[in-house]
């Protein structure tokens, strides 16, 4: 997959990737990425990208003109079918299940503002979606822009080993993560259960299940609900609620 971005700060974006699992899977050619930084497409000395915001008030706004020659450059190396999102606090909230869907994209333009954000009627031309991490302002896109390319790259096959796998992970199937323990089994009076170290396979995925279900329905109960759950995870959770109630 190639993935473009259009960043003032290209160097942030090449910087971090360079680390861990999704350095590697960039190293070995499993997704591209290019950055289009908006500066190179001015034609003044100062290479100005920002300007005063029409109506007054703090802060500058990202002009037109050279964010859209850096989405449209973006696009031209992208095959086609290619989607552009902006990133922005207001937009959509991202989610595993959009990072899984944007994964079968031929390619993705990220565009990140800063300032006060980009001239309204860019977004309205140039951009697809806008997709934001949470509800806090950041400086810039940047960061959001990393954290999608993070969420996606995990997703894609050979970025992860097999011991790594994000099938296995939070959200995969609608769930939060079991809990994970290691070395040494007994640490300060807490030892880890007992189920972990039995060999018992069936038992130990019986319990990471339940264990799941229970962790989603006390940090993440919505996410339950909108999933849904057979009997048997039924049962399960109300054997982890019965449990909970006695301790
Ligand atoms: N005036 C904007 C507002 O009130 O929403 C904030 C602009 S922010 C200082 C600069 C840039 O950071 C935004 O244009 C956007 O690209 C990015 N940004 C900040 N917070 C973000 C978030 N939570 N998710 C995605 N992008 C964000």
């Amino acid at each position: 997959m190639r993935i473009a971005v259009v960043s003032l700060f290209p160097q942030m974006i090449h910087d971090a990737l360079r680390i861990g699992v999704v350095g590697r899977a960039l190293e070995r050619g499993i997704f591209q990425i290019d950055c289009f930084d908006p500066r190179d497409y001015t034609d003044d000395i100062h290479r100005t990208v920002d300007d005063r915001p029409f109506g007054g008030g703090p802060g500058m706004v990202l002009k037109v003109e050279p964010m859209r020659s850096a989405v449209r450059d973006a696009v031209g190396v992208l095959p086609p079918g290619s989607r552009r999102v902006y990133l922005g606090a207001d937009g959509r909230r991202f989610e595993q299940s959009m990072a899984r869907e944007a994964c079968a994209w031929p390619g993705l333009v990220l565009i990140a503002g800063r300032y006060e954000g980009v001239d309204e009627r860019f977004i309205e031309q140039e951009i697809d979606e806008e997709w934001s991490i949470g509800d806090y302002v950041l400086s810039g896109g940047e960061l959001p822009a990393l954290v999608v390319i993070d969420a996606i790259a995990r997703l894609m096959p050979g970025t992860l080993g097999s011991s790594e796998s994000a099938l296995q992970e939070s959200f995969s199937d609608g769930l939060v993560d079991w809990p994970h323990y290691t070395r040494p089994q007994a640490l300060e009076g807490r030892d880890v259960p007992a189920v972990l170290a039995s060999g018992d396979h069936a038992a130990i995925a019986r319990w990471r299940l339940q264990q799941a279900l229970g962790r989603t329905w006390l940090r993440r109960p919505e996410l339950l609900e909108r999933r849904g759950m057979s009997d048997e995870e039924r049962e399960l959770l109300e054997e982890f609620k019965n449990e909970r109630a006695r301790q």
